[in-house]
This record gives C-alpha cells, sequence and structure tokens, in this order.
C-alpha cells in the first residue's frame, strides 16, 4: 500500500496503460482521478472501484478541460500528490514532405501541448506535497527508434525535453518530473486511432505482434502492467533521487535484435 492516502491524476485512464496505472496506483491504495475522452471507459473502471476511482470527462487537447481536472481534484481531495499525463493516439501520419500544418498542430496538442498544460495546471495543486512526482508517457520513439510517424516522434522527443525543464522549474517546489518510455506496448493504440486507416489495421498487428515474437531480446509483447509497474516507481517514494530523466521500459527493443548463437 504504497500510495495509501496519496492523490493521483491519471489521462488516458480509460485504456491500456493509464487504465493498467489507474488499477496499479489504487491497488496499492491511491484514490485516482481518471481521466479520459471515453466515457463509457471511465465510468466502468469508477463504477468496478467502490469510490476508489473518480471518473472525469477531459479532452486534453482542450486547457479548458485540464484546468478543470485538476482543479476538481484538488478541490475533493485537498491536493494532488501524483500525476501521470498519458493521454495520446497516433498522431498525424504523414512524412515531413507531406505533412499539412494542421495535422502537424494537431499531433502537438495531443502529444505534447498536452502534457505541458497538464504540469501547468497541476502543479499549483501540488507544491509543498510531500512525494509529489509526475510522470509523463513519452516514447521509444522520443529517442529515434521504433517505427513513428514524424509529428509523433518529435512531440514526444518534446516531452521528454519538457520533462527536464519542468523538473528545474518545479524542484523549489519539492516536486520530482520524469518520464517513461514505453515500446510496443500491446494497447488500442495501433487500430483505435483515428489516423490509422482502416487497411492498415491488420498490418499494424502484425508488425507489433512480429517484433515481439520475433526480433526483440526479451521475447514477449509488452503489457500495459509493464509499464504501469514502472509509473509506480517512477511515482512512488523508491525513486526519490531521480528528477528530469526517464525510464526506457522496451524489451530491449533499442538495443537491438535478439540472436540465437
Ligand atoms: P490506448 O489507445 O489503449 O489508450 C489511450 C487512451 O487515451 C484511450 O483511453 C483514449 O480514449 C485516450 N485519449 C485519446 N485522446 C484523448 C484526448 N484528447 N483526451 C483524453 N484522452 C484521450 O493507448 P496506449 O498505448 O495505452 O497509449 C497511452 C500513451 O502511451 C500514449 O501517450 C501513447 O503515445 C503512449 N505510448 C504507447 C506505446 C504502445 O506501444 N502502446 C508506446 C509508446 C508510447
Amino acid at each position: 500500500m504504497r500510495f495509501a492516502g496519496k492523490v493521483a491524476v491519471v489521462t488516458g485512464a480509460a485504456s491500456g496503460i493509464g487504465k493498467a496505472t489507474v488499477l496499479k496506483l489504487a491497488g496499492e491504495g491511491a484514490h485516482v482521478f481518471a481521466a479520459d475522452i471515453d466515457e463509457a471507459g471511465g465510468e466502468a473502471l469508477a463504477a468496478a472501484s467502490n469510490g476508489q476511482i473518480d471518473f472525469v470527462r477531459c479532452d486534453v487537447t482542450r486547457p479548458a478541460d485540464i484546468e478543470a481536472l485538476m482543479n476538481a481534484a484538488a478541490a475533493k481531495a485537498g491536493g494532488i500528490d501524483i500525476v501521470f499525463n498519458n493521454a495520446g493516439a497516433g498522431g498525424d501520419r504523414a512524412p515531413i514532405d507531406e505533412i499539412t500544418p494542421e495535422g502537424w498542430d494537431r499531433t502537438m496538442d495531443l502529444l505534447l501541448k498536452s502534457v505541458a498544460m497538464g504540469i501547468r495546471y497541476a502543479s499549483p495543486h501540488m507544491k509543498g506535497r510531500k512525494g509529489a512526482s509526475i510522470v509523463n508517457t513519452a516514447s521509444v520513439a522520443a529517442l529515434g527508434a521504433g517505427y513513428s510517424p514524424t509529428a509523433y516522434a518529435v512531440a514526444k522527443a518534446g516531452v521528454l525535453h519538457l520533462t527536464k525543464v519542468a523538473a528545474t522549474d518545479l524542484a523549489r517546489y519539492g516536486i520530482r518530473v520524469n518520464a517513461i518510455c514505453p515500446g510496443f506496448i500491446n494497447t488500442n493504440i495501433f487500430t483505435s486511432s483515428l489516423d490509422v486507416p482502416e487497411e492498415s489495421k491488420d498490418a499494424a498487428k502484425a508488425v507489433i505482434a512480429g517484433m515481439s515474437a520475433a526480433a526483440q531480446p526479451v521475447a514477449r509483447g509488452g503489457q500495459p502492467e509493464d509499464i504501469a509497474n514502472a509509473v509506480a516507481y517512477l511515482a512512488g517514494e523508491d525513486s526519490s533521487f531521480m528528477t528530469g530523466t526517464h525510464l526506457l521500459v522496451d524489451g530491449g527493443l533499442t538495443i537491438g535484435q535478439r540472436h540465437a548463437w
């Protein structure tokens, strides 16, 4: 029960990595405000929790929604201890020689500005809370690895740098800020994203299955719980000497292929 008495906010909470993290934090005692645009998924998570999980509808591309989310959590629970800025989807898939200004902005709003605004509107409620910790979801794409579209990769690289500057800005208040870089994790993101064309969905699934089964040093698909465990480490006191950095949780994807000799 590492998080007993703690108040946590998780975005992108209705599915995948966010949902696994909500269940991990709540399972270890936190009161969790679970935010998402998926009302059915979010409400179901809250309904199954005996009051320990509150669902808040929040579109992270709307700063006013994020501000309202953080204010509501702090008003109900008296402050915020842990924030996981995680919501996301595939973003615009065009290469740099084809991307539109609108596609670029839409991707940055969803994946980078959302994290900046999450930190912006949560941090006033975290000042002076012992062990306050913010975790942001980046990606192996932020490190130049994986098969990620241009705008997605740039937004995620921005999340890593934002993590560093926010960590220095907020150190004076005792708030730590770190990021997580998942490898390929078995979630809905490869198929639910509006930007994945219907005809590509099976191919996307096959690539993911093939990556983990055939090549990756850890020979299994990454699961949302693999990331939730690492987020819980960054959110808790065991990582109290870490700030402004990231954890890479990718089954070895970025170090090269598994080989049999
Ligand atoms: P997922 O599709 O299972 O979950 C994403 C959740 O975010 C969904 O519940 C969705 O409704 C929500 N969401 C989407 N747009 C939103 C918005 N505008 N406002 C609020 N909520 C919104 O996918 P996932 O894999 O769990 O993705 C979570 C994060 O992990 C994303 O930031 C993604 O870029 C990142 N990531 C995933 C992988 C992977 O392999 N799955 C790898 C690296 C990084």
